[in-house]
């Protein structure tokens, strides 16, 4: 009995600061007996009663979004998560940027997030934080190309801002030049035109005049006389070698 009284006890000390502040605000500002939990002042609004200092932080700190798969954004596209989420079909099927009147922009937004703010239906990139343009991501890098021209689709087709158009670009040429993504180059035919050094325009190359008198390269190489009992003692080392 007496314990049920103590919790009806607790039950009325959590209830009435709120049902009380707004009848009697001056009171709050005097320690009440009893009521060791009312933390307001008279001028608290009643609905900021509640507000505790974790829910304050949350409201200072945006939420930032970070994704695990941050460091190997292409194990993403391997995932159940993503084939549950898209299929088999790419990130930019069936996204329809939202628009005022009948006719759609005709180019696509700057950026989907400036700072902490993101705008209401961002693009099929910046919707999803696992999705990450890198040049090793080939999986995604390949939904935005047309597999027959090699050419990246235009971001009015596939919606994406041109923030993650220009990333999306410039991680296609970098794939292309690590070997990552295939490309053709144009075939180039070369047999009607001559590249040999053989052509009469093309002269011989003549010796060096001081070979050809049979001078030596050097001219001060002549002039030196070795000490014969060095030039002994080398060709007694190199005795095998000499022929
Ligand atoms: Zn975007």
């Amino acid at each position: 009995m007496a314990a049920s009284m103590q919790l009806i006890g607790n039950l009325l000390c959590r209830i009435t600061p709120s049902i009380l502040q707004p009848l009697r605000p001056f009171q709050s500002l005097q320690r009440i007996p009893g009521q060791p939990c009312l933390r307001t002042s008279p001028f608290m609004l009643p609905s900021h009663s509640f507000c505790n200092e974790a829910s304050a932080e949350k409201a200072a700190k945006p939420k930032v979004v970070t994704s695990r798969y941050k460091d190997r954004p292409w194990d993403y596209l391997e995932s159940e998560e993503y084939i549950e989420k898209y299929g088999t079909s790419s990130v930019w099927t069936g996204y329809r940027r939202n628009h005022k009147g009948g006719i759609p922009p005709q180019k696509t937004r700057k950026t989907c997030i400036r700072g902490v703010k993101v705008c209401g239906n961002p693009c099929p990139i910046c919707r999803d934080p696992n999705i990450i343009v890198h040049h090793q991501n080939v999986k995604l890098l390949k939904q935005f190309i047309n597999s027959e021209t090699g050419i990246v689709y235009d971001p009015t087709r596939t919606g994406i801002c041109m923030k993650q158009q220009k990333l999306l670009v410039k991680a296609v040429g970098t794939a292309k030049d690590h070997g990552f993504l295939t490309f053709q180059i144009p075939y180039v035919h070369f047999s009607e035109q001559d590249f040999s050094s053989s052509h009469d325009a093309v002269g011989k190359t003549p010796p060096p005049p001081s070979l050809s008198a049979g001078d030596s390269w050097y001219k001060w190489y002549g002039e030196i006389i070795p000490d014969e009992t060095e030039v002994a003692k080398v060709k007694k080392i190199y005795a095998d070698y000499l022929k």
